[in-house]
């Protein structure tokens, strides 16, 4: 069964345009079109396998821990080092690219609503 590419294999393969802040062998990092807080980004491993962050886990720990590491630069990069980080697992969560990613969601407070709410 061959499955559609999803939108961030096409962000990767240069097929579609997108704010690329961060790239290396095995991640990229790109800013959320759709953004939900004053900084919104989303940090990808580039390989397709996994579509959340429990697989990730699973099978590759070491990435998803690159994962977390470069979640935490970008924030000290965009933002003041404080931020949200999010994985959506599963539709009824809000997962809607099956592809695993983490949301990187800063420069605000929870106080004032700009990084969402549980
Ligand atoms: P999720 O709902 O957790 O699967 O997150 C998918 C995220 O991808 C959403 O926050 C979308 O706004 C974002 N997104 C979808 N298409 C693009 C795109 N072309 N460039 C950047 N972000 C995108």
């Amino acid at each position: 069964m061959t499955t559609e590419p999803s939108v961030f294999e096409r962000i990767i393969a240069r097929e579609i345009p997108a704010d690329i802040v961060f790239e290396n062998d095995r991640v990229i990092a790109i800013k959320d079109i759709a953004p939900q807080a004053p900084v919104h980004l989303l940090v990808i491993p580039k390989t397709a396998e996994y579509a959340n962050a429990g697989e990730l886990a699973a099978a590759d720990p070491q990435l998803l821990a690159e994962i977390v590491g470069i979640a935490n630069r970008l924030a000290g990069e965009h933002a003041n080092g404080q931020f949200r980080l999010v994985f959506n697992t599963g539709a009824d969560a809000g997962q809607t690219v099956f592809h695993v990613h983490a949301h990187v969601l800063a420069g605000g407070t929870l106080e004032e609503g700009s990084l969402g709410r549980l």
